[in-house]
């Protein structure tokens, strides 16, 4: 295999698929060495195989607004790759939602999936209809005319959504409650469920914490403690939060957050009870960061992002190629040590470029971020035997997942000077499993 003439031939193909492309050609970079000494591999066409969805669902979603107005949206559910379980990953809701970033997502979720050693493919949907400004009534009608369509291809052995961005527990639970009510069943097709109907303790925290733990991990490498280190999140939603909530619980100062409208800057460091304030914020009241510093008197920068303040460590936690290599460039002039990534493909790849050169520890999304859906795994297991885990147990099975992921990392990313390429060490790591299933399962 030839990762430039793979990716010259996928670009022919899918010319305006910009995002899919992009978290190909990182991942082909990566694997090339490895995959070309398995000539089997070439033989079997693997790489296109692997590259390439096994199949796409498009649709139109309509719905009815609170003014009486029907109103249209594009909807969809990529099913990437089934070889070591049913497809799993998320849905989201964004305007920004397309084939291309789904297709990105869809990839990404497969390499993770095989990482967490948990039974999962990989898939992910959503549609461009945004939730911000929608009432609740309106985010009920529009996830069950999504279910109407969508509850034909999905299944607890098919593939088993969640959430993602524009998407938590209350759209996962219309979502379930209209699956259950088209199929006249009771099953663990939805991951993310409320506590009350099967779902489990620590998914919500899952990402954000397993972030935490993989970074907790990455430091230790170079005897690093984290108590006291200023760190810098992006976003406000579900991953950033319980990021923010670990790193207080560990001692260190959390001093920004933000949302698509700009970001805030506390210099005392976000608190237990400003954090509190921010989740009722952002999930109940369903406001915008900039009245956490209207309340705490404190920088806001409207349109800025977070990476221009001076950090310890950043964590990266709203979405795709939010940080990119002037941001870097920022980041190591102010004397950043970590990147850790909660959000999927934050970094562009000129950023990577910059984090790998200083060789700082930074942990790329495909493993950082995987808690989320292991934690997810875990929630399937528990349906399927019909127990529910203590808090305990479950958290220490997150932390359990997140050092093994970080150990597979060491072990297919240690170059020879020592230094962890942990994003080199994630893609063959994930890319390792997936090949083997599917070198023994045949020209499926
Ligand atoms: P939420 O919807 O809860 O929060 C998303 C946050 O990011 C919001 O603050 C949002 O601001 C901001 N944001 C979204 N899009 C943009 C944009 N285009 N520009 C600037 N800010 C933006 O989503 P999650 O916290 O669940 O997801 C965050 C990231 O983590 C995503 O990349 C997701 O794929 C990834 N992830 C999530 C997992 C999970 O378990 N939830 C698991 C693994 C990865 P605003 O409110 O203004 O839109």
């Amino acid at each position: 295999m030839n990762a430039k003439n793979v990716i010259e031939n996928l670009k022919k193909r899918f010319p305006n698929e910009p995002e899919y492309l992009q978290a190909v050609e990182e991942v082909l970079e990566s694997i090339e060495e490895v995959y070309n000494q398995h000539p089997e591999f070439e033989k079997a066409n693997l790489i296109e195989r692997l590259c390439i969805p096994d199949r796409i669902f498009t649709f139109r979603v309509s719905w009815v607004d609170d003014k009486g107005n029907v109103q249209v949206n594009m909807a969809y559910r990529v099913q990437h790759n089934m070889a070591i379980g049913p497809y799993k990953g998320g849905i989201r809701f964004h305007s920004s939602v397309n084939p291309s970033i789904l297709k990105f997502l869809a990839f990404e979720q497969t390499f993770k999936n095989a990482l967490t050693t948990l039974p999962m493919g990989g898939g992910k949907g959503g549609s461009d209809f945004h939730p911000r400004g929608k009432s609740s009534g309106e985010v009920m009608r529009f996830c069950q005319a999504y279910l109407l369509e969508l509850h034909r291809h999905i299944g607890p052995h098919t593939d088993v959504p969640a959430g993602d961005i524009g998407v938590g527990g209350r759209e996962v639970a219309y979502m379930f409650g209209m699956y259950k009510k088209l199929t006249h069943e009771f099953t663990g097709t939805f991951t993310g469920k409320g506590i009350e109907f099967g779902g489990s303790l620590i998914r919500p925290e899952a990402t954000g914490y397993g972030n935490i733990y993989f970074l907790l991990n990455m430091l230790a490498t170079r005897n690093i403690d984290i108590k006291g280190k200023k760190c810098l999140i992006s976003g406000s939603g579900n991953v950033a939060q319980y990021t923010c909530e670990k790193l207080i619980e560990l001692g260190a100062i959390p001093v920004t957050l933000s949302d698509s409208n700009g970001y805030i800057y506390d210099p005392e460091g976000i608190t237990r009870e400003k954090l509190e304030y921010v989740m009722d914020l952002k999930t109940v009241q369903r406001g915008r960061i900039k009245e956490y510093a209207d309340k705490y008197n404190c920088k806001y920068v409207e349109g800025g992002r977070v990476w221009a303040e001076k950090g310890d460590i950043a964590l990266p936690s709203a979405t795709q190629n939010e940080l990119n290599g002037d941001d870097a460039k920022t980041l190591m002039a102010n004397g950043c040590i970590a990147v850790s990534e909660g959000a999927n493909m934050p970094s562009t790849p000129e950023a990577i470029e910059i984090f790998l050169k200083n060789k700082i520890l930074y942990g790329p999304g495909k493993a950082a971020n995987a808690g989320g859906v292991a934690t997810s795994g875990l929630e399937m297991s528990q349906n399927a035997i019909g127990l529910s885990w203590s808090r305990e147990e479950v958290d220490a099975r997150l932390k359990g997942i997140m050092n093994n992921i970080h150990e597979n990392c060491v072990k297919y990313g240690t170059e020879k000077d020592g230094f962890v390429n942990y994003v080199k060490g994630a893609n063959i790591a994930g890319f390792m499993k997936i090949a083997k299933a599917m070198m023994a399962q045949g020209i499926v």
